[in-house]
């Protein structure tokens, strides 16, 4: 996620690290900074918004030839100019910019406010600034320090140090998020990934997890995290190549589509909610005591668009595991229908941007109501995790396609484990706790191998682009995702698409049934694959187009379909996790196929702020 970079060399440090920020600005951010020294103190300059309110905010001549420069993607605290990035220790020697997740920042934040460092931000990263001033007392130098400071922090970063008494040096570090060094003549700079080195260099040396380098304008060490030094090749990198990254995808639709794995990841916080020996979840946001929940005797989930489809996912998963009765409702329609607010329900909102207006409108009818709202959000700070109690951030990344792909698949394995959590409060037994929690941890992988279909849906996609219409048919926990599949098809191809309930076949839409009118029919393994395979025999015998997407092995499925689209198995309640990843990529590429704007499909905005 999001980016960072530092200079040191001859040349002004500033305009290098602008540029390379906006290099770094496709990877999306919702704020920006920028250390460097001047005189013998670091200055930060940082705001929130666009690159251009940093760059207004900035001195006209800032003479420095070291700095280092944040875009900032919040996870842990809201978008504001405190909480962007770079973040200086108390007495200003250090200055730090992070990306990733600190997920121990909470206990290291007590121990050093009991030392007496005072913090000015909400955010995980700024316990980096203060840990590595603790740790610079004398008898470690910087490189020391930062290193004795990465030994205690759990999580992931890529970082940058600059130090106040040290006007040649830089330290960058990673774990998890990306960090490259270029070597220049006589100048240094780091990146997050090459694009910023444009104009720069083109020899970089790409650091590995655990890896350090201490940086000065003319030379670099790589060092491991024994501190011990290690060679590392020095490798030319195409710029123009590195720049097309963003690039690597022509789209950023099918860019969150592949980033699904990684997404589906973070909602679990990489495992960190999950109890694995108690088989359950945990979700430190919901600001509720787990006795509490013994009181709600329903939930109402309140959503829009394909959040509405997560949560219909989620309540299947909740009642399937908790037993408790679950609705969910278009928020429009809630807001307007003078709902039945009560005190042993629990209202869940759920939206990407967290600014969806029909949402926001229909949570504050709840709590006007007096009934209690918590939120799942993907983005920090924003409007609805503002206005509710409490609740739980997906911590996808930014998802900048109009059309929802990796948010929901982050709602819903956020939605999963409420439902485990629950469950587990409940009738659901351990045994069966462990086996859910091992289901998530293999579900990334699952996704990983479900998108390898891609180059078989992209070829299916060149059959099915000029059908007019295209019915998507499930049942069960799958009918929520044949009308994901619908709303994404009709989204970004501008294809009419619906979806059905398979049993609701015969009740009307069977009329529509003819040789130009193609199905496509989610058909898993269990209870009800007989029926599965009876209403697609009914569509066949109408001469009706039909590709099925499975995860059984029943041959008789190779007979009934025109194409076949297997994917691996996982637990059952978790399988809607999975289907619904072709139904994405069909879309993907049959909208590709007819050349439409994938990203910013016609007459459609990515958050829809008004009612
Ligand atoms: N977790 C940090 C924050 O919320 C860094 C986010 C990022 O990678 O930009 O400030």
């Amino acid at each position: 996620m999001c980016g960072i970079v530092g200079y040191c060399g001859p040349r002004k440090a500033m305009p290098v690290l602008i540029q390379g920020l906006r290099q770094l600005e496709y990877r999306g951010y919702d704020s920006s900074g920028v250390a460097f020294l001047q005189g013998d103190s670091i200055n930060v300059v940082k705001k929130q918004g666009k690159l251009v309110n940093l760059e207004n905010a900035l001195p006209s001549r800032a003479a420095s030839t070291i700095g280092i420069a944040h875009t900032r993607w919040a996870t842990h605290g809201g978008v504001s100019d405190e909480n962007a990035h770079p973040h200086l220790s108390g007495n200003g020697k250090v200055a730090v910019v992070h990306n990733g997740i600190i997920d121990n920042f909470v206990d290291l934040r007590r121990e050093l406010q009991d030392k007496g460092y005072e913090f000015k931000s909400e955010t995980d990263s700024e316990v980096l600034a203060h840990l590595i001033d603790y740790y610079l007392d004398g008898t470690r130098g910087p490189e020391e320090a930062v290193s004795a400071a990465l030994d205690r922090i759990e999580g992931t970063y890529g970082i940058i140090v600059l130090f106040k008494d040290d006007s040649e040096l830089l330290i960058g570090a990673r774990n998890g998020s990306p960090l490259i060094v270029g070597v220049g003549e006589k100048e240094m700079i780091l990146a997050s990934d090459a694009t910023a080195f444009i104009g720069l260099s083109r020899q970089a040396i790409f650091l590995d997890d655990g890896e350090m380098a201490v940086i000065s304008p003319r030379e670099y060490r790589t060092v491991n995290r024994h501190q011990q030094e290690i060679q590392k090749p020095v490798e030319e990198v195409d710029i123009e190549a590195a720049e097309a990254m963003k690039g690597e995808y022509e789209h950023f639709l099918i860019k969150e589509i592949m980033e699904q794995p990684d997404a589906v990841s973070r909602a679990m916080g990489e495992g960190g909610r999950l109890l694995k020996d108690f088989g359950t979840a945990k979700l430190g946001g919901l600001n509720l005591e787990k006795r509490d929940f013994f009181d709600i005797n329903r939930i109402h989930i309140l959503a829009m668009g394909t959040g509405y489809y997560a949560g219909m996912v989620g309540a299947g998963m909740i009642e399937n595991l908790a037993r408790i009765p679950v609705q969910v409702f278009d928020a429009s329609e809630y807001r307007v229908s003078n709902p039945i607010v009560q005190r042993d329900t629990l209202y869940l909102a759920i939206s990407q941007s967290g600014e969806t207006a029909d949402t926001i409108m229909a949570v504050k009818e709840v709590q006007n109501k007096g009934g209690r709202v918590l939120g799942i959000v993907n983005v920090v700070g924003s409007t609805l995790a503002r206005l509710t109690e409490g609740g739980v951030y997906t911590h996808a990344g930014p998802e900048k396609s109009v059309a929802s792909t990796k948010a929901f698949t982050s709602q819903s394995t956020v939605l999963a484990l409420m439902a485990l959590l629950l469950g587990r409060m409940r009738d659901v037994p351990v045994r069966r706790g462990k086996e859910l929690v091992d289901a998530l941890l293999e579900l990334p992988n699952k996704i990983h191998r479900t998108l390898g279909l891609r180059d078989r849906i992209r070829e299916l996609a060149k059959k099915y682009k000029d059908y007019q219409s295209i019915l998507y048919m499930a049942r069960g926990n799958q009918y929520a995702i044949a009308l994901e599949g619908a709303l994404k098809l009709k989204e970004i191809s501008y294809i009419h698409a619906e979806g059905f309930s398979s049993g609701g076949l015969k009740h009307g839409p069977l009329a529509l049934i003819s040789e130009d009118m193609p199905s496509v029919f989610i058909a898993m393994d269990g209870e009800t694959l007989e029926k599965d395979i009876n209403n697609i025999q009914e569509v066949r015998a109408r001469k009706g187009p039909t590709l099925v997407v499975t995860d059984s092995d029943d041959p008789r499925l190779e007979d009934v379909s025109d194409d076949l689209l297997r994917i691996p198995k996982t637990d059952e309640v978790l399988s809607p996790i999975l289907t619904v990843v072709p139904m994405q990529l069909f879309a993907y590429y049959v909208a590709l196929e007819l050349g439409r704007e994938i990203d910013q499909p016609r007459n459609l905005a990515k958050s829809v702020t008004v009612e």
